[in-house]
C-alpha cells in the first residue's frame, strides 16, 4: 500500500472519528437538554399548580372581604342614621377576618364618614377628598354594583392597600357605599400560603405591564427592581410582555445577582394580575433533580469514557498506521528511505525541470567486510554511509539504501565536473571510516551516475545508474562512472543474444544468406559464401559481428556453424534436385570447430546426409588460428582435404599475417581480406598494391587460388584483375541474399 493511500485512511479515519465524537456530544447535548427540560416542565407544572393555588386563596380572599363588607351594608341597613360609631364598631369587627384600615361611608350623591384603623374619625368627607381609586368604587357601588381595586398607596399610613366598595340598599334602593381598604399583608401572606411546593423559591404578584404589586416575605431575587421588564432581569423580554398582555401562561429564565432562576408566569384572573414564582430546578424537585444531575452525569462520563476510548483507540491505530508506514518506506537499520518511498520521491522530484543526476553507490566487496569485522561493524558502516549522505545532501536531494551495501542518491547538478567533486567529496568521507582500531582496511566505493534526459522515468535513470556502477565492478579503486548509453546498449544485446541463442537456433531464427563471389577471368558465377543472419519474430536483423565474437567466447558457435553446414548441404540438395548445377559453398567455420572431438567425422556425416559432394563444402578458417597450434591445425586440414572438402584462409592480411604460415599450411584458397582494397586507395597505396601482387604471386605459386574480398567499386576490380587475382566477391556484385532471392538472380535467370 502507497504511503498515500494510508495516508488517505487515515485521514478517511480522522473524519469518522471526529464525526462520531460530534455525534456523542450531540446525542449528550440532545439527551442533557431533554432531561433538563423535562426537569423544566415538571417543575412549570408544579409552580402552575402553586399559582391555581393562590388563585383560589385570593380569590377567596376577596370574597372574604366583600362578605365582610355585605354583612356591614346589611347592618348600617338598619333604618338608623349612619353613625361614625357604627363605622368604627364595624371595622372593629371586622379585624377579625381582614386587615380593614379604613372605612368609610357615602350617601347617595352626598358627602360621607370615615374612620381608620388608628382611631382616627371625619364626618362630610367630600367624595373628591379620598383615593381617587376609592372614589370610582363608591360611584359604581351608588349604581348598585360591587367592585374592589388594584393595589394603591395609601399615603397616610405608608400602606399597600387595595378597597372594596359595596351599595347599601333601604328597602332595594340603594342609599348609599359602604367602602373598606384592606391592607396587602393579607396578600402576602396568600403568597407565602401558596409557594408549598419548594418553599425556597419567590413569589410575586405583579401586574401584567410587570410592575411588583407585593412579594412574598423572602425577598432577595429583586431588591430594588420595580418592574420585570427592566433590562436583563427576565429574559426573552418580548415573548414574555406579549404573553402577559394576552393572559397567557408563560416560561422564561430570570437573571440577579450572577444567578439565573426560572420564572413562571401565571395569570390570576383577578384584574390584570399575574403570579410570578422564581425558582431553581433544584429547589422544585430536588429528588427528580438529583436523578436528573446523575443521569446526566452518568451519561458524561460515558460519554467522556466513549471519547477516550477512541481517543486511545484512534492513536494505537495511528501508531500502527505508522509503524506500517515505517515499515514499508524506511531503512530498518540506518532509518533513511528505502527504495520504494524514494522512488516514488524521486518520481515527484522529476516533475521539476531541475538537473538532476541519480547516482548509486556501492561498496567493495562488502561481503568481506561484514566477514572480517563482524555483522555490528558492518551495519555500523552502512549507519556512516547513511549519515554521510545526510549531511551531504541538499534539501531537494533525496537518498536511500536500496538494499545491502547499495544507496541511491537524487542530487541536482550544474556541471558534470561539480557533481563529481560532490561525489568525491561524499565518497571520501565515506572511506575515511575506520572499521578497526588497530587494523587498516581500505573501503573502496563505486559510484554510477545517469544524468536525466527530457522525460527519463525513475526507472530509467534507476537501471541506468545501477548500470554504470555495475561497469566499475572489480576494480580496485574508488570509482565515478557516467552512464554511457551506447555501452548499456551493447550489454543488453549481449544479454538478449546470450539469453536468446538457443531458443532462436530451435526456432530456426538464423538465417543463411549467401554471398556470390566471381570468376575474374569468365566474369561468371564461382560460388557463394555463406553467412549467417539472425532474424528475429518481429522481422529485426541481427547481424553477425553481433553475435559471433560472442558465441565464439561462449562455444556456440560450434553449433552454430554445424547448422550453418547443415543449412548449406539441404539448399545445395534441394537445388540439385531441382536440376541444377551444384556451386560452390564456402562456409566460416569458428577456431573452435578444431578443438571439436570427431570433426571432421562430423562435417562428413552432414555432407554424407545431404548427399553433397564434398568438393562443393570450402571450409573458412582464420588466419589467426594457424598461430596457435600450427601441427594440430595441419593435421585437421589435412584430414579434411583427404575426404575432400576445400580449405580456405580467411581474412588474410587483417592480423599478424605471415608468409611462412602459408608455406606451412595445406591451403586451397587464399582470401585477402578487405582492408587491402581499402589502403590501396590510401595514403600507400601504391606500395599495398605491390604487396597484394606479391601475395597473389606467392599464393598461386603454391597453386592456391586467390579470392579478394570487399569489391565495392569498378576500379577494385580492375585493379584485382590486373594484379591476377582468380576471383573477386564484395558489394560490387551484390550484398549477402537471401536464398530465395540467390536462386532467382542466379539460377532462374540463366
Ligand atoms: P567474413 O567471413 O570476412 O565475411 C565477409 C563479411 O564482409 C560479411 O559480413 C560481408 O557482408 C562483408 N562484405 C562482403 N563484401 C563486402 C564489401 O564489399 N564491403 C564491405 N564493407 N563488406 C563486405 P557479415 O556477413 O556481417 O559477417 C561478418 C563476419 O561474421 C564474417 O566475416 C565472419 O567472420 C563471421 N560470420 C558470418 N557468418 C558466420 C557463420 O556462419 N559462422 C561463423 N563462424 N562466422 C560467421
Ligand atoms: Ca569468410
Ligand atoms: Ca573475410
Amino acid at each position: 500500500m502507497s504511503e498515500k493511500n494510508l495516508k488517505k485512511r487515515l485521514s478517511i479515519l480522522t473524519t469518522v472519528v471526529i464525526l462520531l465524537s460530534l455525534c456523542l456530544v450531540a446525542g449528550g447535548t440532545f439527551v442533557s437538554k431533554y432531561l433538563g427540560d423535562l426537569e423544566k416542565e415538571t417543575m412549570y407544572q408544579s409552580l402552575e399548580n402553586d399559582a391555581r393555588k393562590y388563585k383560589n386563596d385570593l380569590e377567596k380572599q376577596i370574597d372574604a372581604d366583600f362578605q365582610t363588607l355585605r354583612t356591614l351594608a346589611a347592618f348600617l341597613n338598619s333604618g338608623q342614621r349612619i353613625q361614625v360609631d357604627t363605622l368604627i364598631k364595624g371595622l372593629s369587627k371586622s379585624s377579625e377576618y381582614t386587615q380593614f384600615v379604613r372605612m368609610g361611608f357615602f350617601e347617595v350623591n352626598k358627602n360621607g364618614l370615615r374612620v381608620d384603623y388608628q382611631g382616627g374619625k371625619e364626618e362630610f368627607v367630600e367624595l373628591e377628598a379620598i383615593f381617587k381609586e376609592a372614589q370610582e368604587l363608591v360611584k359604581k357601588a351608588w349604581n348598585g354594583e360591587e367592585s374592589f381595586s388594584k393595589f394603591y398607596i395609601d399615603n397616610q399610613f405608608q400602606k399597600n392597600v387595595i378597597a372594596y366598595a359595596v351599595p347599601v340598599y333601604e328597602d332595594d334602593v340603594v342609599i348609599g357605599a359602604l367602602v373598606a381598604t384592606n391592607e396587602d399583608t393579607v396578600y402576602k401572606n396568600i403568597l407565602d400560603n401558596a409557594k408549598s411546593t419548594s418553599g425556597k423559591g419567590h413569589t410575586y404578584l405583579i401586574s401584567s405591564e410587570g410592575k411588583f404589586l407585593i412579594e412574598d416575605q423572602q425577598k432577595g431575587d429583586k431588591e430594588d427592581i420595580d418592574n420585570i421588564f427592566i433590562t436583563n432581569y427576565v429574559q426573552q423580554v418580548k415573548k414574555v410582555e406579549e404573553a402577559l398582555a394576552n393572559k397567557e401562561y408563560i416560561s422564561s429564565t430570570l437573571k440577579y445577582g450572577g444567578y439565573e432562576y426560572e420564572v413562571f408566569f401565571s395569570p390570576v384572573g383577578v384584574h390584570d394580575w399575574y403570579i410570578m414564582n422564581v425558582d431553581s430546578v433544584e429547589n422544585v424537585n430536588p429528588s427528580m433533580h438529583t436523578t436528573m444531575t446523575v443521569i446526566q452525569q452518568m451519561f458524561l462520563f460515558i460519554l467522556l469514557l466513549v471519547f477516550v476510548l477512541i481517543v486511545i483507540s484512534y492513536r494505537l491505530l495511528r501508531s500502527s498506521n505508522q509503524k506500517i508506514i515505517d515499515q514499508a518506506y524506511y531503512d530498518p537499520l540506518t532509518k533513511i528511505y528505502n527504495s520504494t518511498r524514494f522512488q516514488q520521491a524521486v518520481s515527484e522530484r522529476l516533475n521539476s525541470n531541475k538537473r538532476y543526476a541519480l547516482v548509486s553507490l556501492n561498496i567493495l566487496k562488502f561481503k568481506f567486510i561484514n566477514q572480517v569485522y563482524g555483522k555490528i561493524q558492518g551495519d555500523l558502516l552502512l549507519c556512516h554511509i547513511a549519515n554521510v549522505l545526510k549531511s551531504n545532501m541538499g534539501k531537494y536531494e533525496l537518498y536511500c539504501r536500496e538494499n545491502a551495501d547499495i544507496f541511491l542518491v537524487l542530487m541536482e547538478y550544474d556541471s558534470y565536473k561539480q557533481l563529481h567533486e560532490r561525489l568525491e567529496t561524499i565518497m571520501q568521507e565515506i572511506v575515511d571510516y575506520s572499521l578497526h582500531k588497530h587494523r587498516k582496511h581500505e573501503i573502496i566505493v563505486h559510484c554510477g551516475v545517469s544524468y536525466r534526459k527530457h522525460d527519463d522515468t525513475c526507472d530509467k535513470l534507476l537501471n541506468r545508474a545501477i548500470f554504470a556502477m555495475k561497469q566499475a565492478k572489480g576494480n580496485h579503486q574508488n570509482l565515478i562512472i557516467d552512464y554511457d548509453e551506447d555501452v548499456h546498449q551493447a550489454s543488453q544485446l549481449q544479454n538478449y543474444i546470450e539469453s536468446h541463442m538457443q531458443q532462436a537456433l530451435d526456432d530456426e531464427e538464423f538465417k543463411l544468406y549467401l554471398h556470390p563471389k566471381f570468376d575474374l577471368h569468365t566474369d561468371k558465377l564461382q560460388g557463394a559464401e555463406a553467412l549467417v543472419r539472425w532474424i528475429r519474430k518481429d522481422g529485426s536483423m541481427i547481424f553477425p559481428d553481433q553475435f559471433i565474437p560472442l558465441f565464439e567466447q561462449n562455444g556456440f558457435c560450434v553449433e552454430l556453424d554445424f547448422y550453418m553446414v547443415k543449412k548449406a548441404c539441404a539448399q545445395l540438395r534441394e537445388w540439385m534436385n531441382q536440376g541444377y548445377e551444384p556451386i560452390m559453398i564456402s562456409i566460416n567455420q569458428s577456431k573452435l570447430m578444431f578443438y571439436q572431438k570427431d570433426y571432421v567425422k562430423k562435417l562428413l556425416a552432414i555432407v554424407n546426409a545431404y548427399d553433397i559432394d564434398p568438393y562443393y563444402i570450402t571450409l573458412e578458417i582464420l588466419e589467426g588460428l594457424s598461430l596457435e597450434e600450427p601441427t594440430k591445425l595441419n593435421d585437421i586440414i589435412l584430414q579434411l582435404k583427404e575426404v575432400g572438402f576445400r580449405i580456405s584462409m580467411d581474412d588474410f592480411g587483417s592480423g599478424y599475417s605471415s608468409l611462412h604460415i602459408l608455406s606451412s599450411l595445406q591451403i586451397d584458397e587464399l582470401k585477402l581480406d578487405r582492408v587491402f582494397l581499402k589502403e590501396v586507395h590510401g595514403e600507400n597505396g601504391y606500395q599495398q598494391e605491390i604487396i597484394m601482387k606479391n601475395i597473389i604471386q606467392l599464393a598461386k605459386s603454391m597453386g592456391m587460388m586467390t579470392v579478394a574480398e570487399g569489391v565495392e567499386t569498378m576500379d577494385d576490380e580492375i585493379l584485382i584483375k590486373e594484379i591476377g587475382c582468380d576471383v573477386g566477391q564484395g558489394y560490387y556484385y551484390n550484398r549477402p541474399i537471401p536464398v530465395d532471392v540467390f536462386y532467382q538472380e542466379y539460377f532462374q535467370n540463366q
